[in-house]
């Protein structure tokens, strides 16, 4: 029999993770990849943002030292050109590391701008490759506010960060989403004076309201200025900073400006069109939940799909869609219970069920929220900031969803994030050992306040 063919448009998790697995299965992969495995992902987006956060953290690790009391010497400052030296070092390694895998798997990889021609075909450069399916996963780009094109130097998207010399001294971050949220944060931890635009009431407009208002305020305790209700219309530069024109006329002024206002499609000149894929209406590649496009045989999946863009979702969806084409066994995904985590100082991690699906009546639940700050541990550590949220089904106790807010949240949120996949119930949850000092005790001690809630309330 012969082997199945694969070509996979895009080497960010969304394709490599998919090669992986349909090499595994016996395929004969392909992936044509433009500028470097890993994809955005490792090269300019999540592994250089959190690779910068990590010192960041350690920053405000160091200034808070004497309240532990460690004398350092007054305040630690940051060496741009080595830390920035360090977060690309460190990205280009992660795509090396790929690179090897994927070559010891027998992956062949072409370097190359490639596109859809035809059913079954994709062009590269010079070649021209057949295969029995094709997976589109290109990613996606900074989107450009009109008036504010970047130029690399003061006026910046997130990808320009690296290649600067210095720490922007007045940093202006429009856009308070995820990304506009974690950079602010970690800019300020690094020592910039930081100005937050959102066009919105509050900060991370999107998530859990409780979160989103104990960050917010935890950032304007800090120093930050955060502006509301605050649309950015134009960004102009001179020789030594930037003027933020608002729409309400105000004007901001500082040494740089980050814009951080979502993301488009990484699709054009992909045979989209062509081939007859159908995309939405902001362009992205409409698929269904075993990452299916329009076009029999074409996958599509990350980035370029919209749906939760996130690495985790993208490596998934690329995973599904070889375990469908290659008539694995297969569930559709679950977006419902994806954890996530916002990298700011405190982390946000959230999972399953969210309390706006309660307050809009479309889910029942009982929700319990416990601050950080009667948490032994936390005391320890200094940490004042925080509180872990838990969400049950009122009938059956089945955890549903949480959220935790704490330093190191992404790691915290596993144990609710477990919860919710294997059905567990509150009691389930209460009587599993925490350790002895711990802030993941604040989990458990929440499922033991909800049980007291689940048994007073008729
Ligand atoms: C600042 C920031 C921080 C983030 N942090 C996190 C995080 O902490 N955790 C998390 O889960 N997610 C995070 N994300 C999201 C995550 O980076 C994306 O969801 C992920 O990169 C999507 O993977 P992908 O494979 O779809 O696309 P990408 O990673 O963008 O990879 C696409 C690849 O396709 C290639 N390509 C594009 N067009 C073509 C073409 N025509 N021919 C050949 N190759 C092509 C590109 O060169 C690229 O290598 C972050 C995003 C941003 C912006």
């Amino acid at each position: 029999m012969s082997r199945h063919t694969i070509a996979i448009l895009g080497g960010g998790p969304g394709g490599y993770e998919a090669a992986l697995v349909a090499v595994q299965l016996g395929a004969d992969v392909t992936v044509v990849d433009s500028d470097g495995l890993g994809g955005a992902c490792v090269l300019t987006d999540c592994v250089p943002s959190k690779t910068l956060i990590e010192t960041s953290n350690a920053m405000t690790l160091l200034n808070r030292s004497a309240g532990l009391g460690i004398a350092s010497g007054g305040l630690a400052t940051v060496n741009a050109a080595r830390l920035y030296e360090r977060i690309t070092d460190l990205a280009r390694a992660q795509s090396a590391d790929i690179t090897a895998r994927l070559a010891a798997e027998g992956i062949k990889v072409i370097k190359a701008k490639g596109a859809l021609a035809g059913p079954g075909t994709v062009r590269a450069g010079d070649a021209e490759i057949k295969a029995d399916a094709v997976l589109i996963a290109t990613g996606a780009l900074p989107r450009v506010l009109p008036g504010a094109p970047p130029d690399g130097e003061r006026i910046l998207n997130w990808r320009q960060l690296y290649d600067l010399t210095e720490l922007p001294r007045d940093l202006i971050v429009i856009g308070s989403g995820v990304t506009g949220a974690e950079f602010a944060s970690a800019y300020q931890a690094l020592g910039s004076r930081v100005t937050l635009v959102s066009s919105r009431d509050r900060v991370l407009p999107q998530e859990d309201e409780d979160a989103a208002n104990h960050i917010e305020d935890v950032f304007r305790r800090r120093g930050m200025t955060v502006l509301g209700r605050s649309r950015a219309q134009s960004v102009t530069r001179d020789r030594d900073g930037v003027t933020v024109t608002l729409e309400d006329g105000r004007t901001l002024t500082g040494s740089h400006c980050l814009l951080t206002v979502g993301m488009i499609p990484r699709t054009e000149g992909c045979g989209l069109d062509e081939a007859g894929v159908k995309v939405d209406a902001r362009g992205f590649i409409q698929v269904d939940r075993v990452s299916r496009t329009s076009v029999p045989g074409v996958y599509a999946a990350g980035d370029c799909t919209g749906v939760l863009m996130l690495a985790s979702v993208a490596a998934m969806q690329g995973r599904i869609a070889m375990w469908h084409t290659l008539g694995e066994a297969v569930h559709p995904i679950r977006l419902d219970h994806v954890a996530a985590t916002i990298f700011t100082d405190p982390e946000i991690a959230t999972v399953g069920v969210t309390q706006r699906a309660v307050t809009a009546g479309e889910v029942s639940a009982r929700v319990l929220k416990l601050p950080l700050a009667t948490n032994p541990r936390a005391k320890m550590a200094g940490v004042h900031d925080g509180f872990v949220k838990l969400l049950s089904s009122p009938g059956s106790g089945r955890i549903l969803g949480g959220v935790v807010v704490a330093p190191r949240a992404s790691e915290l949120i596993l144990a609710v994030s477990m919860a919710v996949e294997q059905r567990l119930t509150v009691e389930q949850l209460a009587q599993t050992f925490a350790v002895y000092p711990s802030l993941s005790g604040s989990i458990t001690e929440a499922a033991r306040k909800l049980m007291e809630f689940t048994r007073d309330t008729p």
